[in-house]
């Protein structure tokens, strides 16, 4: 008999509703108690909702970060944290947002306000997670009210539960040492409290434990290897049976170390790590569970639920009970219910599958495999008719669209001259000074903006007047960026809602859901566009907008486009072919927009790729084959246009040391990045490997309120010129200005305008 089973659930809810929920507390519209009851409710039905699986994830729900909770279970907080005396939950927020929240508001004289905890990617998802603090002198421990109250809550309601919690190696790897100490030297302190953890989930009878350990996707060096040895040699004395739970890629070579831990169970990714599986059946020792992750827990698709059975039956067979099925990983990075979109199209919704559509799905295997096949005919056949029909679909394959990629060649991606050559050209045509100015793209999104949006898209306004709105905008950024004196000037995307989202709604192959949220970071979700079909641009897109706002300046106005990579990176993207084939795609289709963009006068044109990084693999020895086709891309997309055009891109981040040859290997003209926090060190890996091309090192973080003076805008350019040639470097913010309000953006921009004019007569 095969168990089913799931590895976590999406706790936001259907309605997002967790995240009104902690909104409307954190704005103190709502109780702490009432709080507490929306998080019990969501609880409650989303257990409902997996009644069907014989074991059931508990734990999994978390009112901000599971890992935020997992350094209070073990009662790792940093120092500034402690000795807060007022409710736990506060203490939560506290840390994970800075501010003190509502009820603590009272506690700001004696336990005070505090620094938010960093975030960062969970792997490579878009999740974002608190990142756990360790210093030398770190200690543990143990608080499991929390985990033991929602257990008991899940028994009080007949959940079949299996508690999930977040494995040492994992919690370690994951976090950052304040100090230069070694984090493994904190496992002997951090053991004993997994132990008596798991003691006391022993003794309330669970049965087994869900240990996450996603680490052992990745590559680890043999300390780390060993410190697995090590940890669960140590956790093997207790009572309850330990699933070790690995996610989101192959095991490769660290199966042999996971195969021969001493737990009792091990889940693996049959989706990324198909080719472990039977390696894997051969290494487990006889009495082991595998389960095996066969419903993909990241994108929105269907299961060929026929072929997987194909797949499983022999391996049923010879695992019998041993065999465990499951989601790929925990749910929490897919939306959670289909049957809410009610203006998808009935064609494209028959291919897809949610959260609990993909339990659905996992029932229907389950059942295939204890009772035969033929107990569940009717969803087999028409998974097979969906199936077949999204295979032939025209609305997906589009001859025209193959035939161009299969036409790529390397010219495509090279511009006419090389740089040394092309610059002088496009410096004749631009004539900027020393230390040209300019901004990343975006200027403030206003309440009217909005406004005239939802107007347009509730249908309260028509185009003409939207139109004339965004007009308005526009007007208004161009007028304040000559007043200020900018040297390149941008639109300011009033007319886009989203970077990614802007273009996908033009281009044919994409389509959007109504409630296809994910998590992104505490109540903050995000609504990826998903990209099904083939893509192409049926009309421009952002010609009219962009050479609107040229007719209004005699200063050169920046195109301003998303990237293929990007556009990809943030997208439910197909699954049917590789994601270098949509990629590529993308790329060709961006690319006529670029050619129209030039063809309609404009002389300087930026390419945003602030996602290339994001879609760096886990495993660094994949880096190579990622970066090799997402630098094609973006070459296929901005490189056919003439050495006069001067070609831009932004990517705000500012971890550039490890994939600078890739960068440099895009060939945009001027690369503007993220370097303000970093005091421009960042612009080493620059220096180091002698970037040949322009950048603009961005002066100030667009994060936050502050303004930024003068002198620290030159002191940081001077900085910057002790690293790139003078004559190489342009002056701009970190990032677009579209958070901001317009009284923060003026003087700020005033600031940097000055400082630029104060190098250049100092040069
Ligand atoms: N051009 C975009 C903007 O200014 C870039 C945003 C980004 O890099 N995330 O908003
Ligand atoms: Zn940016």
């Amino acid at each position: 008999m095969t168990t089913i089973h799931n590895l976590g659930f999406p706790r936001i809810g259907a309605r997002r509703e967790l995240k009104f929920a902690l909104e409307a507390y954190w704005k103190g519209e709502s109780s702490r108690d009432a709080l507490k009851a929306a998080g019990a409710a969501l609880r409650q039905r989303h257990w409902n909702d997996q009644a069907g699986l014989d074991l059931v994830p508990v734990g999994d729900f978390s009112f901000y970060d599971q890992v935020l909770d997992t350094s209070f279970m073990l009662g790792n907080l940093p120092e500034r944290v402690r000795g807060f005396h007022g409710d736990a939950l506060d203490n939560v927020f506290r840390v994970a947002r800075g501010r003190s929240a509502q009820s603590a508001e009272t506690h700001a004289q004696c336990c005070g306000g505090v620094a938010a905890g960093e975030m960062t990617k969970w792997f490579d998802t878009n999740y974002h997670y608190i990142v756990p603090e360790f210093t030398r002198d770190s200690a543990f421990k143990l608080d499991a009210s929390p985990l033991l109250a929602q257990l008991a809550e899940a028994k009080a309601q007949g959940v079949r539960a299996k508690p999930v919690i977040v494995g040492p190696l994992t919690y370690l790897a994951i976090g950052k040492t304040k100090d230069d100490s070694d984090k493994l030297d904190l496992l002997p302190r951090l053991l004993p409290v997994y132990a008596e953890l798991l003691d006391i989930l022993a003794a309330q009878d669970v049965e087994w434990v869900q240990i996450d350990e996603p680490i052992l996707v990745t590559e680890l060096d043999a300390d780390w290897q060993h410190a697995f040895n090590t940890a669960y040699h140590q956790l093997k004395s207790s009572r309850v049976k330990l699933l070790l739970a690995t996610y989101f890629g192959q095991l490769a070579e660290n199966q042999y170390l996971a195969a021969n831990l001493p737990v009792a169970g091990l889940h693996v990714d049959a989706i990324n790590g198909r080719e472990d599986v039977l390696p894997l059946i051969g290494l487990l020792p006889s009495h082991k569970v595998l389960s095996l992750g066969v419903i993909n827990g990241r994108n929105i698709w269907k299961t060929d639920l026929n072929a997987v059975l194909e797949w499983l039956a022999p391996l049923a067979e010879r695992l019998g009970e041993r065999l465990w099925i499951a989601p790929s990983c925990s749910l929490l990075h897919v939306p959670v219910d289909l049957a809410s979109e009610q203006k998808l199209d009935p064609e494209l919704k028959s291919w897809l599958a949610f959260a609990l559509q993909k339990l659905d799905e996992l029932r229907v295997l389950g059942t295939a495999l204890r009772e035969g096949r033929d107990a569940v005919k009717a969803e087999l056949d028409a998974n097979r008719a969906d199936l077949d029909a999204r295979r032939a679909s025209p609305r997906v394959h589009n001859p025209k669209v193959q035939a161009a990629v299969a036409r790529i060649v390397p010219h495509l991606g090279m511009r006419e001259s090389a740089y040394p050559k092309r610059a002088p050209k496009q410096a004749e045509g631009l004539r900027l000074p020393a230390y040209p100015t300019t901004t990343i793209g975006s200027f403030p999104q206003t309440a009217e903006i909005r406004q005239a949006r939802a107007d347009y898209k509730a249908g309260r306004i028509g185009a003409a007047a939207y139109r004339a709105a965004m007009r308005a905008e526009i007007e208004r950024s161009v007028r304040e960026q000559e007043a200020l004196g900018l040297d390149v000037l941008v639109h300011g995307e009033a007319e886009r809602n989203d970077m990614v989202e802007y273009f996908g709604e033009q281009l044919d192959g994409y389509a959007f859901s109504q409630f296809g949220w994910v998590q992104s970071y505490g109540s903050r979700c995000v609504k990826p566009p998903i990209l099904f079909g083939d893509i192409s641009r049926p009309r421009p897109m952002t010609v009219e907008w962009i050479t609107y706002a040229q007719s209004l300046t005699e200063k050169p106005m920046k195109g301003m486009l998303t990237g293929p990579v990007t556009i990809l990176n943030w997208s439910f993207v197909r699954d049917d072919q590789p994601r270098e084939a949509s990629c590529k795609q993308l790329a060709l289709a961006i690319r006529e927009e670029v050619l129209d963009l030039e063809q309609a006068g404009v002389r300087i044109i930026q390419i945003d790729e602030a996602a290339l990084r994001e879609g760096l693999p886990l495993r660094k020895s994949q880096w190579k084959a990622y970066l090799d086709w997402a630098v094609e891309s973006f070459r296929i997309t901005a490189n056919g246009v003439r050495d006069e055009t001067q070609i831009h891109t932004h990517m705000c981040y500012s971890e550039f040391n490890d994939i600078i040859a890739s960068i440099a290997g895009m060939d945009a003209d001027v690369i503007t990045i993220e370097t303000s926090r970093s005091d421009m060190e960042l612009l080493d890996a620059f220096d180091d490997f002698k970037y040949p091309n322009e950048i603009g090192p961005g002066v100030y973080d667009i994060h936050s309120p502050n303004i930024p003076t003068q002198e620290h805008i030159v002191q940081l350019m001077r900085k910057a010129a002790e690293r790139i040639p003078a004559e190489r470097l342009w002056v701009n913010p970190d990032c677009g200005l579209k958070t901001r309000q317009w009284t923060e953006v003026i003087p700020a921009l005033a600031n940097m305008v000055a400082a630029a004019r104060k190098l250049r007569a100092a040069a």
